[in-house]
């Protein structure tokens, strides 16, 4: 855990968050500056700054992740969806505690931008 990260704040309960699913190592809560009508952050609770620090020891928690992310996606009935992660400053990562965009209910064409 870090003490000055956002998300482990809200993990701990000192932040709010618009929680969509929630179990004992993942939460899925809303972004605060939805970029789409569904606009979800999925993160491990497990402080991890950014994808390219997870290491070998971390292979179930992101595996687990993906299965949750899409579990959780279908539970929610969205029939589409994009998923995003930003790793590093230059690629637009602002928080760093690693978290999965999810996006749905708008049109999101071939291209990736
Ligand atoms: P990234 O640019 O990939 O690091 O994404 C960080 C995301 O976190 C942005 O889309 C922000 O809108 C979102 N965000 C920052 N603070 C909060 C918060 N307290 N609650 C919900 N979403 C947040
Ligand atoms: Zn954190």
């Amino acid at each position: 855990m870090s003490e000055t990260c956002v998300f482990c704040k809200i993990v701990n309960g000192e932040l709010p968050a618009a929680k969509v699913y929630e179990d004992a190592r993942f939460l899925v809560f809303k972004d605060i500056h939805p970029a789409a009508p569904v606009h979800w952050l999925a993160i491990p609770k497990r402080h991890i700054a950014r994808l390219s620090q997870a290491e070998e020891g971390d292979r179930e928690l992101l595996g687990d992740l993906m299965l949750a992310i899409g579990r959780v996606a279908r539970d929610q009935g969205l029939e589409a969806y994009r998923m995003i992660i930003n790793d590093g400053a230059g690629a637009g990562q602002t928080v760093f505690h690693l978290h999965a965009h999810i996006l749905s209910g708008r049109e999101f064409g071939e291209r990736l931008v």
